[in-house]
């Protein structure tokens, strides 16, 4: 095992953050004031519970950069969430803009909490509670929350009443992912999993595999794991194999997906329904073309690279691959499609919904569509292109691609 197999998530990030400045050619001070966020928060909740007992949660909103613009980055509600975790996840926020070429900076925010455990109005004076906590570090100019890990557009719309309430006027720029009727884009829900699909197609093209039942395994039936899983089926594809927080489903001939979507629960879970699962590890061993991580962080490492049989990756997960795992498989020739740009059509699709905000005047599905695909589709060329040119691996192409702004407008502000 190497040694940067046992870093954290924020660690390895620094790591290839280090490593993509140096490439730049910027001096360490750069690494100095993009390693860490420019400020983290963090803050107690006091929550009312249904049986009238208080319990106080605690939760993070990070801000990495603001040079180039507004931070701008989901919150999660997962009993695992780490101060450190929200920082890196902040950091790679900052790299998704940059790759998109959106006018953001990073942030990110957290509770540790399990959603799955709390009633609807638990989860209402959470989210509210939040909000009120961390209100004078946030707003439409300022920072700008997003759904992530176990939270929706429901949990969007209590955080955007209370902010609103706060500062007393409608304020729908606050938050984006929204329910459409609270000023939420059309196309937004399924961003993150379009965006995904348009990195598959790019992915294929460049090995020259048709997407006509081509094999797929996505790990995670979240929001992004779902759709895609519809998207993919819809488009001819195969999907061999699902899994979700219980288990995994694997059928060499194809999934049900349909049956799938219609039986899964509110939180993504559907294979507890199924006798003869496989575990989380085990479905990506599993012989595929595509093998799409779309849960949570650290499932490919240096521990089962060597055993992951498909020839294209595509994170749409935040960092489900390891530093040393993606090293083994870039060097096994397998193309892979880093978090920082797979997973980037969630963030695009909310600037789309903070500018609609702004302006007033509202898209169609199908003009937000159009404009993610041009938007991404150059993404992955200009990443692609960093890795064919300089000759490094996808990932830290796409860290040279995405930091380059934000280090550029912190020379130009005199930070550095
Ligand atoms: N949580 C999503 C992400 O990790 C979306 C963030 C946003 O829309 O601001 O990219």
């Amino acid at each position: 095992m190497s040694n940067t197999e046992n870093l954290n998530v924020l660690q390895s990030t620094q790591t290839v953050i280090h490593e993509a400045l140096k490439r730049l050619g910027y001096s360490d001070d750069m690494y100095e004031l993009l390693k860490e966020p420019l400020r983290v928060l963090t803050v107690r909740i006091p929550v009312r519970m249904d049986d009238g007992k208080v319990k106080v949660f605690t939760g993070y909103r990070a801000q990495h950069n603001d040079a180039v613009g507004p931070t701008k980055g989901g919150v999660r509600f997962h009993p695992g969430v780490t101060e450190d975790e929200v920082k890196a996840l902040s950091i790679w926020m900052s790299l998704k803009c940059g790759i998109s070429d959106l006018p953001y900076g990073g942030g990110k925010g957290g509770i540790i909490c399990d959603p799955r455990e709390m009633s609807f109005r638990e989860l209402e004076r959470l989210s509210r509670g939040y909000v009120r906590a961390i209100s004078q570090l946030v707003g439409p100019a300022k920072d700008i929350p997003a759904p992530d890990v176990m939270t929706n557009s429901q949990i969007m719309a209590w955080m955007m009443d209370e902010y609103s309430r706060i500062r007393e006027y409608d304020s729908p720029g606050f938050i984006t992912g929204k329910p459409i009727v609270l000023g939420g884009s059309h196309g937004r829900e399924t961003a993150t999993a379009k965006g995904v699909t348009l990195m598959i197609d790019k992915a294929l093209q460049k090995k020259s595999i048709p997407l006509q039942d081509a094999r797929v395994i996505i790990q995670g039936f979240g929001n992004a794991g779902s759709y895609l899983a519809k998207f993919m089926h819809e488009a001819g594809a195969r999907v061999i194999g699902i899994s979700d927080v219980h288990g995994a489903l694997y059928n060499p001939d194809g999934l049900d997906i349909e049956y799938l979507l219609d039986r899964r629960d509110s939180f993504g879970g559907v294979t507890n329904l199924f006798k003869n699962t496989l575990t989380n590890k085990e479905i990506l061993e599993q012989d595929c073309d595509i093998l799409v991580p779309a849960a949570i962080e650290n499932q490919i490492t240096s521990e089962n690279a060597d055993r992951i049989k498909a020839s294209i990756i595509v994170e749409a997960a935040n960092g489900p691959t390891t530093l040393e795992a993606t090293k083994t498989l870039t060097d096994k020739g397998v193309l892979i499609v880093p978090d920082v740009l797979a997973s980037s059509g969630g963030v695009i699709v909310s600037y789309f919904e903070w500018v609609q905000n702004n302006q007033g005047y509202y898209w169609t599905e199908e003009e937000v569509h159009a404009k993610l695909q041009i938007v991404m589709e150059k993404s992955f060329e200009n990443v692609y292109n960093v890795h064919s040119t300089r000759g490094v691996d996808m990932r830290l192409a796409a860290y040279m691609v995405g930091v380059r702004k934000m280090a550029e407008a912190s020379r130009f502000r005199g930070w550095i």
